[in-house]
């Protein structure tokens, strides 16, 4: 079996600048670390390479520093990893972003697994997995918390729904998006640390994977970020206090006056 995990740079801090011509994200490597939902997916991967003899390959469109992210998964147990970097790239909405990495995934070769994390702490979309199943047009589940078993090309989960949580059985090849805290990430190991620097991470332009350049990064993005700002706070406050007989009073008469 062999598991793709998609990573994704983020911005190692709450402050995130932004291109004030192109308005997507400034990555000039400083302060990078790997989305945090990613390191979840990571650790799943790497428990069902411990169970069932799988293949780990970590995947990423980025900058070419984000192989030190690809280095340091194989440091916590990936086998290998593959960066999408070219100009062709840049500033792609989820929908340019999802065609490159499912043509990254087709560069990799069979694919029986692909973990994304269920959300990036920068974009925040949450779009990425299930577009990307929709691209290689297989099926997702998002929200995963926990993998029961792999067994006969046979999937079992755990996954958070609006109204709790759903045990489902889904056949292989299947996409899965990973919630936060399912697992405990490990640490990089002295042998993973070993492995990791001699374990190449292969960088591909677009045209080495594929990709037309009319789907890629700006070019194939149908939206873009024109402005990112703080809305404005808007309308007050009133506390109510007394019994709850008084604030049912109080909360009465502030509806009949807007009434
Ligand atoms: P998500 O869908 O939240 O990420 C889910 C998972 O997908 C990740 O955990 C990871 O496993 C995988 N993944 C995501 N990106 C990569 C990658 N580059 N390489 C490998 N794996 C990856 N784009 C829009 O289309 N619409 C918007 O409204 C929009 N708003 C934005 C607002 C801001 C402030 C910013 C900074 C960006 C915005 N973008 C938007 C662009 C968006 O961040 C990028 O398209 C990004 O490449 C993917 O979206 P995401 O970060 O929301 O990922």
């Amino acid at each position: 079996m062999r598991i793709v995990v998609c990573i994704k740079q983020v911005p190692g801090t709450t402050e995130v600048k932004l291109d004030p011509e192109t308005h997507t994200i400034i990555r000039d490597g400083r302060e990078a670390i790997t989305n945090p939902f990613d390191t979840f997916a990571l650790e799943e991967a790497v428990k069902l390479k411990e169970s069932t003899g799988a293949e780990v390959i970590t995947l990423s469109m980025g900058i070419p520093d984000t192989k030190k992210l690809l280095s340091d998964a194989v440091a916590r147990g990936a086998d290998g990893g593959a960066l999408l970097s070219d100009r062709t790239f840049a500033g792609a909405d989820t929908l340019a972003t999802s065609y490159a990495l499912s043509k990254g995934i087709q560069k990799i070769g069979p694919v029986d697994l692909i973990l994304c994390g269920k959300m990036a702490v920068d974009g925040d979309t949450a779009q990425i997995g299930p577009e990307l199943a929709e691209q290689l047009k297989i099926p997702h589940i998002t929200d995963v918390y926990k993998i029961e078993s792999v067994w006969n090309g046979v999937v079992t989960l755990w996954h958070n729904v609006e109204e709790g949580t759903e045990k489902l059985s889904a056949k292989l090849p299947l996409l899965l998006t990973i919630a936060k805290d399912c697992n405990q990430p490990r640490m990089p190991s002295i042998a993973g640390i070993r492995k990791s620097l001699t374990t190449e991470i292969k960088t591909f332009t677009a045209p080495e994977v594929g990709a037309d350049p009319a789907l890629c990064g700006l070019n194939g993005s149908p939206t873009q970020v024109l402005r990112t700002f703080t809305p404005e706070q808007r309308g007050s406050a009133t506390e109510l206090t007394g019994t709850a007989a008084q604030q049912a009073a109080g909360i009465l008469s502030v509806i009949r006056e807007v009434l």
